[in-house]
């Protein structure tokens, strides 16, 4: 009997940990695993928001993915993924070359979701992947570097779109970026805007009040214009178009209106409902033995009706389900049913600041800033254990090839 072949789609989360999850249970020559990712690092998105801001080092928000697996069990292949013939059990690389497989597991993640919003495609910048975020810091050193020259008031207007949890997210990095970018350029920082547009009443729409009130207050405190009840109706290079009428002057609209699963999805022609794919109970896509999918990809509807929310913790947690069941499935045994267990959300807004709710406790503040970073570090810690984390901490390790190329972009 020939080796099954076990394909992994996308090195986010979901994938990464599935892969770990596989090469600890599967032994050597038990089936042949190939994970397939558009670049050769894994990139933390729940931090992407510092790549953005630049208030961390490329180095601790990417991770070269071949150093995180063992190489003899997992096939590290850099591509990116076009389409998948499920019929004949290929998948398709942009590059043309077709890549077999017995078992699929689809973890390609999300896209941005701009609402067809006029010029919000073309002209805002997206919090999506390493190089979309390396690109918006790219854009504020440029509009430094430039209002030195002429002055434009536009420059220094930074405005993030919602006020969700990446969002503010984002607000806290640009609050925290701001003195040393001005320290940087010899600006003083009252020539700077920073101004969060949400279309609800409030920030952090639906999470606790007290969080929603430490929030709010927080961004004020830190001269954050906040319009809430406002909608973001289009935008141009130079130029915010609101609902209240306002054409706000600024170059630089951050996008964080929220997400959808990966375009290609639609393409795949699978069950897809709000651009992620249905699942059943054992995170496999609905209708197929052979192919699993989890994470922001995938859509897994809980007892109540709802879908569980695109988040890492999901994507964590179906992982940890997704690589056993991937196992099971090779030796002929019986799959595991997934069930999602809430540990909280804490929403970071800079480094000495979060708000959140772990284990039913409600905490904001400094010491949830901590614990942000606790959950953080448990991440890399499940991904590559106590030296990744100590590795990550102090920063040991040198940028690759490819990240020094983007770098200079
Ligand atoms: P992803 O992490 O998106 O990974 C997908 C992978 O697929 C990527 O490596 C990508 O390069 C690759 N890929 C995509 N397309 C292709 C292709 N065509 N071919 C090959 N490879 C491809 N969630 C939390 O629980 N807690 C948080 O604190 C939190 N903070 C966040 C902060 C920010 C700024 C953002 C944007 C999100 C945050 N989230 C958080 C949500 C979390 O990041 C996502 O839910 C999580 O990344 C989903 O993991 P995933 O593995 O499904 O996909
Ligand atoms: P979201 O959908 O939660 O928030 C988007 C916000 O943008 C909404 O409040 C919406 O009202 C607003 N908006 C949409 N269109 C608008 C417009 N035209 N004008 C003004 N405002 C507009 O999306 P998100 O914040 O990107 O979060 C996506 C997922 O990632 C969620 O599941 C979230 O929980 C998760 N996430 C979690 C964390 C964390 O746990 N710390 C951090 C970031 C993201």
């Amino acid at each position: 009997m020939q080796t099954p072949k076990i394909v992994i789609l996308g090195a986010g989360y979901g994938g990464l940990i599935t892969s770990r999850q596989l090469e600890k249970t599967l032994k050597n020559g038990e089936a042949e695993i190939t994970l397939i990712n558009k670049h050769d690092y894994h990139y933390i998105s729940t931090q992407l928001h510092k790549t953005g801001a630049g208030t961390a080092p490329d180095e601790k928000i990417t991770l070269h993915i071949p150093e995180l697996l063992k190489t003899d069990k997992i096939r590290f292949k850099k591509g990116t993924v076009e389409d998948v013939n499920f019929t004949a059990k290929k998948v398709k690389l942009e590059s043309g070359e077709f890549i077999d497989y017995d078992y699929l597991m689809i973890g390609l993640g999300f896209d941005v979701s701009t609402f067809g919003i006029p010029g919000v495609e073309e002209n805002a910048f997206k919090i999506k992947s390493f190089r979309s975020t390396k690109a918006i810091h790219n854009h504020l050193l440029r509009q430094f570097a430039a209002y030195k020259e002429d002055h434009d008031s536009s420059r220094l207007t930074f405005a993030v779109a919602g006020a969700g949890f990446t969002g503010i997210e984002m607000i806290g990095e640009l609050i925290e970026a701001m003195p040393k970018l001005c320290r940087k350029y010899g600006i003083p920082v009252s020539d700077t805007r920073i101004i969060n547009i949400e279309a609800s009443e409030t920030v952090l729409p639906g999470f606790d009040q007290e969080a929603i009130n430490f929030t709010a207050g927080y961004l004020s405190k830190n001269g954050v214009e906040l319009m809430t009840s406002t909608k973001i109706l289009e935008c141009s290079p130079t130029s915010i178009t609101l609902d209240n009428g306002e054409e706000l002057p600024s170059r630089t609209l951050i996008w964080s209106g929220g997400v959808r699963g990966n375009t290609l999805l639609e393409k795949l022609n699978l069950p897809i409902s709000k651009g992620r794919i249905m699942i059943d109970k054992f995170l496999r896509v609905k209708g197929m033995d052979n192919v699993f999918c989890i994470g922001d990809a995938a859509l897994f509807m809980k007892n109540d009706g709802n879908p569980l929310p695109p988040t890492a913790q999901v994507a964590i947690q179906q992982a940890e389900v997704c690589g056993p069941n991937l196992v099971a499935i090779v030796r002929g045994q019986q799959l595991k049913a997934f069930e999602y267990h809430h540990k909280g959300t804490v929403a970071s807004i800079g480094n000495k600041a979060a708000v959140g709710k772990v284990f039913g406790l409600k905490i904001s503040g400094l010491f949830a800033a901590l614990m942000k970073q606790v959950i953080e570090a448990r991440y890399l810690f499940v991904l590559g254990g106590p030296g990744l984390v100590i590795k990550q901490l102090f920063k040991v390790g040198k940028p690759h090839t490819e990240l020094a190329v983007s770098k200079q972009k």
